[in-house]
């Protein structure tokens, strides 16, 4: 009996657990998020008071060579980027490369696979005696003047058997 009153505590106290750390979890993700919409607020409100600097740096009403500085390196990167969203629209113009024109008329004709022509049937293996003779190694039959590999123990012209 207090054995089961065991377990059902070990369970309670793990779902106790899980709870607790579920609620944690989620009261950190509460503040995190709450934290990223002010960050974003403050980002916003930077944004703004950098545009209003700009405006009135430009209009002459702020004289201040630090802000001057800064308005030109933005202007530098905005043209940085200008040019970079030219670049990416004409890379996305470009057609797919296409192979060099030919102006010889034969060389149309060659056809671009790089494959060896098929062989309709599977090559046969060799019989071993003819593998292993190199292609110069040749006889003749004392019989029917037939040439056959130096290592052939019968002519296939006569059949006579002509190893030594
Ligand atoms: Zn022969």
């Amino acid at each position: 009996m207090s054995f089961l009153d065991n377990i059902s505590k070990t369970i309670g106290q793990g779902i106790d657990r899980a709870k607790f750390e579920a609620d944690k979890f989620q009261k950190v993700n509460q503040i995190r998020s709450e934290l990223s919409e002010l960050r974003k607020k403050i980002d916003g409100q930077r944004l703004e008071l950098s545009d209003k600097a700009t405006e009135l740096y430009r209009a002459g009403q702020i004289q201040s060579l630090t802000l001057g500085e800064l308005i030109q390196n933005i202007d530098a990167l905005r043209a940085q980027i200008t040019l970079k969203e030219e670049e990416l629209k004409a890379s996305q113009v470009v057609a797919p490369p296409t192979p060099p024109t030919n102006t010889s008329p034969s060389s149309q004709s060659v056809p671009v696979s790089v494959e060896p022509p098929t062989q309709p049937f599977p090559q046969p293996t060799p019989p071993p005696q003819e593998a292993a003779a190199p292609a110069s190694a040749t006889k003749a039959c004392p019989h029917c003047q037939s040439q056959m590999p130096e290592t052939s123990l019968f002519c296939p012209g006569c059949g006579a058997r002509v190893s030594q």
